[in-house]
């Protein structure tokens, strides 16, 4: 569920979760992060916090699709930060350097790397934290 991609030069590492980084929105747009693998019991506590609803799964799934999302992992190509962004709500805009040269992790395969300009990245398997 979980690739890291590693600069064959300067050993840069990225990782890169297969299942991304899902949130549901509070009814002040700060996002709540909540992570599928502990199971789906963790999403519906978190939507009965943040609307005081019961265990109610249309509801959730309404909810869902109004204030719900995926932040997957980005690179940028121009600076090397690592950032999260849901590509269906947010700008793919560096925060660092501002510029438009975010890359999906999942896509770094072959690509140069933005730290030491020099190797490339690689999939590397077997890595848990
Ligand atoms: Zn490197
Ligand atoms: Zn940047």
């Amino acid at each position: 569920m979980c690739t890291d991609y590693v600069c064959g030069h300067c050993q840069f590492r990225v990782e890169s979760r297969d299942y991304g980084n899902l949130y549901l929105m509070d009814a002040a747009g700060k996002r709540h992060y909540y992570c599928l693998p502990n199971g789906p019991g963790e999403e519906m506590r978190l939507y009965q916090r943040l609307t005081g609803a019961g265990e109610d799964y249309a509801g959730l799934e309404a909810y869902y699709q109004s204030h719900g999302g995926n932040e997957g992992d980005y690179l940028c190509m121009s600076c090397g930060r690592q950032t999260r962004r849901d590509p269906a709500r947010d700008a793919l805009r560096c925060t660092g350097c501002k510029r438009m040269t975010l890359l999906h992790s999942a896509e770094l395969e072959g690509k140069p790397c933005p730290k030491c300009r020099q190797g490339v990245f690689t999939e590397t398997f077997g890595s848990i934290s």
